[in-house]
């Protein structure tokens, strides 16, 4: 996983060594890869019928759900997958 940043963003807020004086500080959103990061979440849809399959941590765990779907309803061949991945804003410098 990369540590790719997602977006940049400038918030006012309150530097606390220096009182209460508003300054601007950089944050970057970036794909949380800490030890205590949420896990990645998959599963899939049928998108004929919208029906969804379990949420899992495996993405192979969870696309198996696709062939039970398609062993039921032969004539569903469309799927739609979604994945949760958890991410983070690393505080950057004051400015
Ligand atoms: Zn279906």
């Amino acid at each position: 996983m990369s540590e790719t940043p997602v977006s940049v963003v400038r918030l006012a807020a309150v530097e606390r060594q220096s009182g209460r004086t508003f300054r601007f500080r950089e944050y970057t959103i970036v794909p949380d890869t800490e030890p205590d990061a949420e896990p990645w979440i998959f599963s899939f849809e049928c998108v004929v019928c919208e029906e969804e399959g379990p949420e899992n941590a495996s993405q192979e765990e969870a696309l198996s759900w696709t062939l039970v779907h398609l062993k039921a309803y032969p004539e569903h061949l469309s799927f739609r997958e979604r994945i949760t991945r958890p991410y983070r804003a690393v505080p950057g410098r004051w400015q």
